[in-house]
């Protein structure tokens, strides 16, 4: 049988069997693809499989069922699974991730993976990290705001607004319903929507920037994917 490579991110498993395991597993080439693990569990096997891995993996495919062969460990990220809060960031991270597989043609699992790597061993608050996430998930997925002037006039100065519809208002094109955006805010948004995926994280804002700016990328993502994810329900209760 032949055999197919994947780099993924394990997002869900299943216990089966005396000592096997079924992953859900976000792979690069593969999108969200299902795969069984025989034996995993059992004492002898030296493979672990753990919540939020990423691998290198060597697999075989009958029907719609991948089979694991071989497993390289990349990073197990064991700081999100000793925390409840980052445990559950990372869950609804990787159910926008799966959302965005379907329709995205841009590196979704890199994206995954470099704020997976971010909520472990960063000291980024995890909310700023859950906000940039979601308007860059956004930006992939093909719902990238208009930012760089007044969507209604074209002005580039006085940005004082967002629309949810559409992107930023100035001082005198902006209605009731927009939200109203500090400067910090907007700026933040220009840096993480213009930069690669590896600087997106390397700001900092003020506590009030970053409330307004979180409380603006959750209501954007929810709009977008008219989604309402249990994950986040779960998530904004406890965070
Ligand atoms: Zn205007």
């Amino acid at each position: 049988m032949e055999s197919i490579k994947a780099r993924g991110i394990i997002t869900k498993c299943r216990d089966f069997g005396e000592s096997n395991t079924m992953m859900t597993v976000l792979a690069d080439n593969l999108g969200v693809i299902s795969v069984s693990a025989y034996g995993v569990r059992s004492r002898k096997s030296k493979t672990r499989v753990r919540l939020f891995s990423c691998a290198d993996f060597v697999l075989s495919k009958k029907g719609d069922i991948y089979r694991m062969e071989q497993m390289d460990l990349v990073d197990a990220f064991f700081p999100i699974c000793e925390d409840i809060t980052k445990l559950s960031l990372a869950n609804y991270l990787s159910d926008l991730a799966k959302d965005a597989f379907s329709t995205a043609d841009k590196d979704i699992l890199k994206l995954l993976l470099n704020t997976m790597y971010v909520i472990s061993y960063k000291d980024t608050d995890l909310n700023l990290a859950k906000a940039v996430y979601e308007i860059k998930i956004a930006q992939y997925m093909g719902y990238e705001p208009h930012i760089a002037s007044c969507v209604t006039c074209g002005n580039a100065e006085n940005i004082v607004a967002f629309d949810i519809e559409s992107g930023v208002k100035c001082k005198n094109c902006q209605r009731l319903g927009d939200y109203p955006i500090p400067q910090g805010v907007y700026e933040a948004l220009k840096f993480i929507l213009q930069k690669e995926d590896s600087k997106i994280f390397s700001f900092s804002v003020s506590d009030e920037v970053k409330k307004e700016l979180c409380k603006l990328c959750e209501k954007y993502i929810t709009d977008k994917t008219e989604r309402n994810y249990k994950s986040l329900d779960y998530l904004k209760k406890i965070m």
